[in-house]
């Protein structure tokens, strides 16, 4: 089966999305504790893709042996994996991208992968203020305009219908 990776810094909301995208309130384990997904974790969607929810990344309590070994774990995944079509890179859309965020961009980049980027919990800021946001993260990215950018919340469902079109196109379903 195709899979999409997602990955993000601990807490960026990457459990919430999964549980939205696929209608469940408790399907992906949602912690306010971070750091706590330290392997890949795969979630088959109607037998017709596999999430794989990637380590997060940037919790400051992680030692930097262990930031290693999750990179080792990240690029092992993307660089031998056949079947992943694409990565779900999330960011806190409040905010600025982490350096993580970045290298993680541009590590994706480097091997080719095509590259969904969404911006979490966009209900904490005012809509008024949501390109300037998306202006704000492409920037620092240095974002290449063959990949996708989406504004998502949890909470209104804002994004999820891009999110899933960005998916099936990728894993040419539905
Ligand atoms: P993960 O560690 O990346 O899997 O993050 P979680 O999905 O567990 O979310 C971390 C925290 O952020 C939880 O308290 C969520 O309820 C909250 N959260 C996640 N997404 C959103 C969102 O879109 N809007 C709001 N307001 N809160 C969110």
């Amino acid at each position: 089966l195709p899979e999409i990776a997602l990955s993000g810094r601990s807490n960026v909301g990457k459990s919430s999305l999964i549980n939205k995208l696929i209608n469940r309130k408790s399907y992906a384990r949602t912690s306010s504790k971070p750091g706590k997904t330290q392997t890949l974790n795969f979630y088959k969607v109607e037998s017709q893709l596999y999430f794989v929810d990637v380590p997060g990344y940037g919790y400051a309590k992680v030692s930097k042996k262990q930031r290693e070994k999750f990179g080792q774990i990240i690029e092992t995944y993307l660089t031998t994996r056949q079947n992943v079509r694409g990565l779900i890179s999330l960011i806190d859309g409040r905010h600025e991208p982490t350096e993580d965020d970045v290298a993680m961009y541009v590590f994706a980049k480097y091997y080719d992968l095509p590259v969904l980027v969404v911006a979490t919990k966009m209900d904490k800021i005012s809509k008024s203020k949501w390109n300037r946001q998306e202006k704000i993260i492409k920037e620092k990215l240095d974002f290449n305009p063959v990949d996708k950018f989406v504004s998502f919340s949890a909470l209104t469902g804002a994004g999820k219908e891009q999110v899933w079109e960005w998916i099936e196109r990728q894993c040419e379903i539905g």
